[in-house]
């Protein structure tokens, strides 16, 4: 999930669902009394949280009703997990009607795609790679890691005091946007480069299993980092997942390395650009 790069960039005027994300995921933290649990957040401490997480969203995200979506991305997810193997969390994927480019991973796999996301993607492989990113960061129990070296800062219990303010006052409250960034800051801290890695090496280990080019992982970034120059507000996605140098050659070089199969597919015969065209549909974004 999130992890606030050198530069995070203006202030946001509202807070984005990530954001948001995790305002609500650190407040459920701070009322649920994670505090008190002792040792490594277990799997089942991690499901709780998942949970709990997962039903503040539901009041709280603007989540895309479309069935045709969903189940695109649902079933991408599924497929996904099928080529990762085995897992201890039961995964649920949800597409929130968000301009902003963003995905990110709840604990106990609660995965939220942006339509942002969906929309900026220039083939299936490239939303396939950040979604195996996301759920690399489930599977490989960084949620787990991050909120232990979290607890262990007492980060947590003070951000808590100034949440439940905010969330009293709502998100309009003279400086919630403040508070918004250090919620980012603390959850940001968490994921690591080595986090950052892991999930991308996840992701191009697990996507040609599911018969998905590992390529889009690296080109997605790419294209990032290009934006990032062209002027204007970088994509959030950026501010959680630096689009480096170093990332996109790891990236490369690990593709590299691997014997792929030729017939590994970059695109699905047009199904991401039926999504993609139904989203600026029912959002009004298409043309007449
Ligand atoms: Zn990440």
């Amino acid at each position: 999930m999130l992890r606030i790069g050198p530069d995070p960039g203006p202030m946001p005027s509202r807070w984005g669902a990530g954001s948001r994300a995790i305002a609500w995921l650190l407040l459920v933290c701070f009322v649920s009394g994670c505090q008190s649990v002792a040792g490594p957040l277990s799997i089942e401490q991690e499901r709780e949280l998942g949970g709990e997480f997962a039903r503040q969203a539901r009041g709280e995200f603007d989540f895309f009703r479309d069935r045709l979506v969903n189940n695109y991305i649902e079933q991408m997810g599924r497929d996904i997990l099928e080529a990762a193997g085995p897992q201890p969390f039961d995964y649920k994927f949800y597409v929130l009607e968000e301009d902003e480019l963003n995905a990110f991973a709840a604990p106990a796999g609660h995965i939220y795609v942006h339509t942002g996301l969906i929309l900026a993607a220039d083939n299936m492989s490239e939303l396939a790679g950040v979604m195996a990113h996301e759920v690399g960061h489930v599977a490989r129990r960084h949620i787990a890691r991050n909120y232990n070296r979290q607890r262990s800062t007492g980060i947590l219990y003070k951000l808590g005091a100034a949440l439940l303010a905010v969330f009293v006052g709502g998100y309009a409250a003279q400086g919630g946007a403040l508070v918004g960034q250090l919620a980012a800051m603390a959850y940001l801290n968490n994921f690591s480069r080595e986090a950052e890695r892991e999930a991308d090496a996840f992701a191009v280990e697990v996507l040609p299993r599911a018969g998905i080019h590992p390529e889009g992982l690296v080109s997605f970034f790419e294209t990032l980092a290009a934006q990032k120059g062209g002027g204007g507000s970088p994509p959030s996605f950026l501010s959680s997942h630096p689009a480096t140098d170093e990332r996109i050659a790891n990236g490369r070089r690990a593709i590299a390395e691997l014997d792929l199969d030729p017939g590994l597919k970059l695109e699905d015969d047009g199904k991401l650009e039926i999504v993609q065209r139904r989203i600026l549909l029912l959002t009004g974004m298409a043309s007449p």
